[in-house]
């Protein structure tokens, strides 16, 4: 690479987070030192972080959090940076050869464009940046001169798996969904589930929006977008696959008809490693496969039906412009309302379609449309929920 970056060294975007911990977990593992670390607002999950990696910079979105880490962390030669300005500005002065970017939403956009400025390698778990606008952040990740590898496990498995043939022989990719807590419920029964309900994931442990994310298949819906940005893939040539067990992350069909996938246990921490150690392999930190135990792989059609936002999601990956950009934001507002309370697990479903309908517009849309569009979809999403919900 044509940049001078310390080998062997880390910047964890979003680390106090679900990705973020876990990267931390596989830095420990592989001997990597973090050099800038950020975080949202929790400052003393944070501060305990910083004490036991010692960053060079840590940032803080929230800027009172900030204030009160650069108090708590005043005898220590760590730089605290406050405010998505920090954030930025930790990313523009990162000296490691890779960043993972594990900030969730929107707000990850920004920085992974200055750390890919600095960095050898973009390791990117985020995805609703990628779905809004994964055009422009890719030509900028690119610009910058930055290697992109993906995190997201089914991403990461096609990753993998289109080392056996080349691109041009690809027929489709298929996505693996586990399908999440409600499969096989019809949308009747859906109405009355809980967050706590929505939370539980039967496989994978997550943050709490894309965990209710994956309960919608909203998730998957958002998969099938980022696939497309990052293996340059028309949506007609990804499909969608309930797999229950997640133990087949995701696979690669070629024209000649042999399908290749990656398989493992469901743990992200095989993921972010394989980003970090590309293209060498280090001993992982995931339970191995025991062949014995598992006497089958089953496979079923997704049920559009119940989970309409799988469809909606293909449906504005084929309109372009800002609809996903729309339904990405809708639904992180939708989510959040849905955690609170405010309105029922259906409503989001239905505030996400509203506002995509309402407010997507097709054709050309530079970054700034975009930036524009989401910034409304999260007005109107606001304004849907409140009505839905009957709030004041
Ligand atoms: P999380 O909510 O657990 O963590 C998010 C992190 O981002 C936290 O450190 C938080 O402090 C930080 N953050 C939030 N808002 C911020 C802001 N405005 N500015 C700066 N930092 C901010 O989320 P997660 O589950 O770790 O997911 C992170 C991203 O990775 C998401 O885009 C998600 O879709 C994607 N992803 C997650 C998983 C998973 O297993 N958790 C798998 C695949 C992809
Ligand atoms: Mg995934």
């Amino acid at each position: 690479m044509n940049r001078e970056t310390e080998p062997n060294t880390i910047s964890v975007f979003g680390a106090t987070g679900s990705i973020g911990r876990q990267t931390l977990d596989v830095a420990d593992n592989i001997g990597a030192r973090i050099d800038v670390m950020t975080a949202g607002a929790r400052d003393d999950v944070f501060e305990t972080a910083c004490r036991k990696y010692k960053p060079r910079i840590a940032a803080m979105a929230d800027c009172d959090a900030a204030a009160r880490l650069r108090v708590a962390l005043a005898d220590t030669d760590i730089k605290v940076l406050g405010g998505e300005d920090g954030v930025i500005a930790a990313a523009s002065e990162t000296t490691a050869a890779d960043a993972v970017i594990a900030i969730s939403g929107m707000a990850a956009s920004a920085p992974m464009i200055a750390a890919a400025g600095r960095c050898r390698r973009i390791c990117m778990a985020n995805k609703e940046a990628i779905v809004a606008a994964g055009g422009h952040l890719l030509g900028a990740i690119k610009r910058g001169g930055a290697e992109l590898i993906p995190v997201d496990s089914e991403h990461s498995a096609i990753f993998q798996s289109l080392h056996s043939g080349r691109r041009d022989d690809v027929d489709k990719l298929i996505l693996t969904a586990s399908g999440g807590p409600f499969f096989g419920k019809k949308r009747g029964e859906l109405s009355a589930i809980t967050p706590e309900m929505a939370l539980a994931h039967p496989t994978w442990l997550m943050g709490p929006k894309i965990t209710v994310d994956c309960a919608m298949m909203m998730n998957k819906g958002f998969e099938v977008i980022e696939a497309m940005h990052l293996f340059s893939m028309p949506a007609d040539k990804i499909e969608v696959v309930v797999h229950r067990e997640s133990i087949v992350h995701s696979m690669v069909e070629f024209r000649d008809g042999a399908v290749i996938a990656q398989l493992g246990s469901p743990d992200m921490r095989t993921a972010i490693q394989y980003a970090l150690t590309y293209p060498s392999r280090r001993l992982g930190l995931a339970k191995r496969l025991d062949w014995r135990t598992i006497s089958k792989l089953t496979f079923y059609e997704p049920d559009t039906e119940s989970f309409p936002l799988l469809p909606l999601a293909y449906e504005s990956a084929r309109r372009g412009g800002t609809y996903a950009a729309v339904m990405s934001a809708a639904d992180e507002i939708a989510v959040h309302e849905f955690l609170r309370g405010r309105i029922g697990f259906c409503d989001v479903a239905d505030v996400v379609a509203g506002v995509t309908e309402k407010y997507g517009r097709s054709g050309e849309a530079s970054f700034d449309e975009i930036i524009d569009a989401d910034r409304e979809a999260r007005v109107r999403a606001r304004e849907m929920s409140a009505r839905i919900g009957g709030a004041d």
